[in-house]
């Protein structure tokens, strides 16, 4: 059991005498809805100010003429106790449990993925394969010295050649930036416990007295998309008297020295201020920051400015077409086209898909705000996005009926050389501030998925009670609940344990 788990099986019962308190929560992503969903189960009030017309976050569920799709295609897994209960709790039956199934695109070929060895030999014939292993061999013999940046990381678990293909172009096309400068850190805590000699294990056979748990063979998701359970939670908190205001932009967090005394939004457009006893924030740390009113001394607002994040684009096709391939979404590693992966909404639920005949596939670009993809133009995207999918030869003669784009700022934080000692200026400037804490994904820039930004706002609430001193950003530290587990005979998880290398 993790510490994550351990310290979320001692999840307090409600206690309710915090009437005194008046709660704002910045956000209504899954941190901050959760943060609210618990701080009502105390019997604390509370508001929560949204920005934006959906709730969700990042995990929203976005509609275009009755088509649904999400912002990367949301699976709902987890091993912490916890946030599975309140899953369940939200969505019951309308919780589906879906299959898997994936495969990467690369050289002309679709290799399945998790690997499958006949598969991977076949596509790569017996000629590369002998390379890959010979390039194996050679980085175990003569590895890198110096074990820096991922494409060393990489390689010397791995070889050169697999390095090449399975890795170098996709987190390239993720991050941005050349896998020789994206710390060792990241695939560190990626692929932890994963080796060449694992992986073709893996291929080939289930070790003898393990058994590999589902969580990568199939996973939950609600009937509509992952926003649909956030869209539920605000109905529930509806019900206990919370509040949650949307297209109410936080422009500045008012404070006393080192206390926050309130927040000052845009609601529709017109200033309205909320006074607060104790503030969380979901939104970016470089946002937040900035709005801090009177302002965060120098020093702090030099640092958060080294903080970057990397944007998506979904360019959303629907085609005339039913069933256009079995996936649920394919990763796109070849470097002639840009998209990066391609995602079949009817393969995630049928319900997203309003028109049994018809497919809705979202094509996703990893961009940066300012680049040309990010300024690129809704006509020239859905072009380029009907371009790169006959290239790739899945759209099987469909016609493109319609489409629609959806930008996302902010889709992941970037771990790059200097962000850790920034992130480490700021954080100690925050703990500063008793009475606000910042939660989720880019509240604390940690690469969390739903369930620890869930974690996080539980904790959040539990500190700001005085029931537990948790430290948020310890929280996904440790990434062995990830989802590819291998448990032995007696049940119990070994201490290292392979992951989903491309999950991102
Ligand atoms: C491509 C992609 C795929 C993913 N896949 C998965 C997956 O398969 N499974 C999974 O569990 N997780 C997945 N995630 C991660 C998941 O989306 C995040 O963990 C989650 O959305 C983080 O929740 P959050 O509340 O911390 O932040 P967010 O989702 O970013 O929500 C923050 C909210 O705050 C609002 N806000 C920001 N600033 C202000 C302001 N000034 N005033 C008012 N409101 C403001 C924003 O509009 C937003 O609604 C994926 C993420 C990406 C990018």
């Amino acid at each position: 059991m993790t510490n994550d788990e351990r310290l979320a099986t001692n999840h307090q019962p409600p206690i309710t005498n915090h009437q005194s308190k008046n709660v704002i929560i910045i956000g209504a992503g899954p941190a901050g809805l959760t943060a609210a969903w618990e701080l009502a189960r105390h019997g604390v009030p509370v508001t929560v100010l949204e920005k934006y017309h959906l709730v969700g976050g990042i995990a929203r569920t976005e509609q275009y003429k009755g088509y649904y799709f999400d912002i990367g295609g949301h699976r709902f897994f987890t091993h912490v106790d916890v946030v599975n209960k309140l899953w369940n709790e939200w969505m019951g039956d309308e919780l589906m449990l879906r299959p898997r199934t994936s495969r990467i695109y690369y050289d002309g070929k679709f290799f399945d993925y998790p690997l499958r060895a006949f598969n991977a030999l076949f596509n790569m014939g017996l000629w590369r394969s002998s390379l890959i292993m010979l390039s194996y061999i050679r980085y175990k013999i003569f590895p890198y010295k110096e074990e820096d940046t991922f494409e060393q990381w990489v390689t010397n678990r791995f070889g050169k050649r697999l390095f090449e293909i399975f890795f170098k172009t996709y987190t390239e096309k993720v991050w941005g930036i050349p896998t020789s400068e994206i710390r060792a850190e990241w695939a560190a805590q990626r692929i932890k416990g994963l080796s060449l000699f694992s992986a073709v294990r893996n291929a080939l056979f289930k070790p003898r007295g393990e058994q590999i748990k589902t969580l990568i063979e199939e996973f939950h998701y609600p009937e509509r998309g992952p926003g649909m359970m956030w869209e539920r939670v605000v109905e529930l908190l509806a019900a206990r008297g919370c509040k949650v205001i949307m297209n109410a932009d936080a422009v500045a967090v008012t404070r006393d020295g080192d206390r926050v005394t309130g927040v000052q939004a845009l609601v529709d457009g017109r200033p309205q201020f909320f006074p607060a006893t104790d503030a969380i924030s979901s939104a970016p740390l470089t946002e937040l920051i900035a709005k801090i009113d009177p302002p965060v001394p120098p020093d702090i607002a030099a640092s958060v400015k080294h903080l970057s994040y990397r944007d998506f684009i979904t360019v959303v096709l629907i085609l005339d077409k039913p069933n256009l391939f079995p996936d649920n979404w394919i990763y796109v590693h070849s470097p002639d086209v840009q998209v990066g992966r391609i995602q079949n909404f009817a393969n995630w639920s049928p319900h997203m898909v309003p028109n049994p005949n018809t497919s809705s596939l979202g094509l996703e670009y990893f961009c940066s705000e300012g680049d040309a993809l990010w300024q690129m133009p809704e006509a020239e995207l859905l072009a380029l996005g009907q371009r790169e999918l006959e290239a790739i030869g899945l759209s099987y003669g469909a016609r493109v009926l319609d489409g629609t784009v959806v930008r996302q700022l902010k889709a992941y934080p970037v771990y790059d050389a200097v962000y850790a000692t920034h992130l480490a200026v700021v954080k100690q400037y925050l703990a500063g501030l008793g009475n606000l804490q910042t939660i989720g994904r880019n509240g604390l820039h940690k690469y969390n998925n739903q369930d620890h930004s869930m974690l996080t706002a539980i904790y959040a609430v539990e500190n700001m009670l005085g029931l537990a001193q948790h430290d948020l950003w310890e929280v996904n530290t440790e990434r062995s609940y990830h989802e590819e587990v291998r448990v032995n005979a007696k049940g119990k998880p070994p201490e290292e344990k392979p992951v989903d290398i491309l999950e991102v």
